[in-house]
């Protein structure tokens, strides 16, 4: 699986003395029932094959060509366009249905009997199927799961990637399509389904594990090693309410066989899959030794020793060696190390990141007569399973660039043409493209609003990873702080997705007010010393007047960077890193 964007946090700060009434809302959330996915991702084809029994398919050469019988089709791309074989025109577009063959010239042929659309990009063939979301499912059960023995393990598989792909189905949302057929979202190999993986991802059709009102992360992983990791570590601090994915020991897949490895890499080799990860380690590399362990026990931070020593995070490491040396090099970041001669040994256990469910341990678990509740109860405690979302009952209205997410549609629709426009005004102000689509979850009570957040109700909105959290919006324009918070929220997505690694809280958060043209902020700038103070005041205040002293520090920084070298100029340090002072 992978890692996300690094993490951020975010809350604006107003006043608000709002009433607290509980409301339920009682509609059932929309599920997606057919999903849309990019075959071939990392290896797109330049040619592809076509073939069809006669009567079985149907083609458009174009998006708006009448329907013609498929029979056979040779397809090759040549920059945004695609040639057909013995024809003059080209097109930019061919979409297929029916039952047809595709093959690439390259692994066996698709049979497949949902619809694709095929464009070009730079002599690339983009292919991009519609398909049910139970034939994904399946799909994934065949490309992740393969040997499961267990019925009930499998169906346990079916609901956590379903769960998983709900939760993370805008991954891909600016280029048209909800997920890659590549491990980057979840491994899926369609020629590998078979009837019983069919039979079992439609045993459980449409459920799903929520947690607040949302899919939740359901993290897998192949074998935890005896423990699983906290979801913090790879989640950072975008999903800080994800208690169901707590580390706990996992007393299944010790039962099965040892999942201990060992492995031995090159100093010259490790030095050189680091640095074509942008992690360049000073003179020659000498040692590697491990800085900090999670509480699991797993590598969090290491020391690389050259000339000098630098801090290397753990899940950078292992990033850095699988993708240049492999993946089987570095199974799990579990292990200890020893330096022998001009080769380091890693001595490891587990596979995977070890968050969430750990499949080796669901595997046993089914074979000892789990059910798939069970097993999904084991390894997500506090999620629900069910086809709509428990407790809170999202409603999903999107445009291209927002998510919103309600209880209460027509009172907070208006959010949505609001938050693009905002969006779109910020990104022209100041440059910075958005890449993906922005959620706005508005709660329905400040009760639930704080419960879910974690923030006190004087808090109007919080950002977190890809989602911003606001209060009620009666709540906000009765403050008549709707425009200003969303505004700021959105800013931050902006500034947060283009901030370099390590740029410092208070820059981040006074280029936001600054961006902002936050106004009503305390003009009393004077009772921090120094940047760090700041910072800590921003990240833990003691009090609203501290935070709210906090933002106005930051922001009267920031305007003086700008009076002295320009608005353009502080824009690209977010993105370059602030200079040397
Ligand atoms: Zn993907
Ligand atoms: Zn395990």
């Amino acid at each position: 699986m992978r890692l996300l964007r690094s993490a951020f946090s975010a809350a604006l700060f107003i006043w608000i003395f709002a009433s607290v009434k509980p409301q339920h809302a009682g509609t059932a959330s929309g599920f997606p029932r057919t999903v849309r996915v990019r075959l071939w991702y990392l290896q797109p084809p330049s040619a592809l094959k076509l073939k069809a029994e006669p009567g079985q398919a149907k083609l458009r050469k174009c998006g708006i060509c009448a329907e013609a019988s498929l029979t056979l089709l040779s397809l090759r791309a040549t920059g945004s366009q695609i040639q057909l074989l013995g024809e003059t025109q080209s097109t930019t577009e061919i979409r297929v249905s029916g039952l047809y063959e595709a093959s690439t010239g390259n692994g066996p042929p698709l049979r497949a009997d949902f619809p694709v659309t095929i464009r070009s990009n730079q002599g690339k063939l983009l292919i991009t199927a519609t398909m049910p979301m139970e034939e994904y499912v399946a799909g994934v059960l065949a490309g992740e799961t393969g040997s499961f023995k267990s019925d009930e393990t499998l169906k346990a598989m079916a609901v956590t990637a379903r769960t998983y792909a709900m939760h993370f189905g805008a991954r891909h949302a600016l280029d048209g399509f909800d997920f890659c057929d590549s491990t980057h979202c979840q491994n899926l190999r369609l020629a590998g389904i078979t009837p019983r993986l069919r039979k079992l991802a439609e045993s459980t059709t449409g459920e799903v594990l929520w947690y607040d009102g949302e899919p939740a992360a359901a993290y897998y992983h192949a074998n935890c090693g005896g423990t699983t990791e906290d979801g913090r570590y790879i989640l950072g601090n975008t999903e800080q309410r994800a208690p169901y994915l707590n580390q706990h020991s996992d007393t299944y897949c010790i039962r099965s066989a040892s999942s201990q490895w060992r492995s031995e890499i090159s100093k010259q080799d490790l030095q050189h899959a680091l640095a074509a990860e942008g992690i360049a380690v000073p003179g020659k590399l000498r040692s590697v030794a491990v800085a900090k362990r999670t509480a699991s026990g797993r590598v969090e931070f290491l020391t690389v020793a050259g000339t000098q020593s630098i801090t290397v995070p753990g899940l950078a490491f292992r990033l850095a060696v699988g993708r240049n040396i492999g993946w089987d090099r570095m199974k799990s970041n579990w292990y200890d190390m020893r330096v022998n001669g001009n080769r380091i040994v890693f001595q490891g256990r587990g596979s995977g990141h070890g968050v969430g469910l750990c499949q080796v341990g669901a595997e046993v678990m089914g074979e000892e007569g789990r059910s798939y509740r069970e097993i999904l109860a084991y390894y997500y405690p506090g999620t629900r399973m069910g086809v709509s979302a428990q407790g809170t009952q999202w409603q999903q209205l999107s445009s291209e660039d927002v998510v919103l997410f309600t209880e209460r549609p027509q009172r907070d629709c208006v959010l949505l043409p609001l938050a693009t426009q905002m969006m779109h005004d910020a990104e022209s102000s100041t440059g910075l493209l958005y890449n993906g689509a922005v959620k706005l979850k508005v709660y329905s009570t400040v009760a639930a609003f704080r419960d879910a957040t974690g923030e006190p109700g004087w808090i109007a909105a919080s950002t977190r990873g890809d989602t911003i959290r606001l209060q009620p919006t009666e709540t906000l324009k009765d403050s008549s702080a709707l425009d200003s918070t969303l505004r700021h929220e959105l800013l931050h997505m902006l500034v947060e997705s283009h901030a370099k690694p390590g740029t410092p809280l208070w820059f981040r958060e006074g280029l936001v007010l600054y961006l902002s043209q936050a106004d009503g902020v305390s003009k009393n700038t004077a009772t921090f010393t120094n940047t760090d103070a700041v910072n800590r005041a921003l990240r833990s205040p003691a009090s609203e007047v501290e935070l709210r002293q906090a933002y106005a520090a930051a922001q009267a920084r920031v305007v003086q960077m700008i009076t002295k070298n320009g608005r353009a100029e502080v824009i690209r340090w977010l993105q370059e890193g602030l200079p040397k002072q």
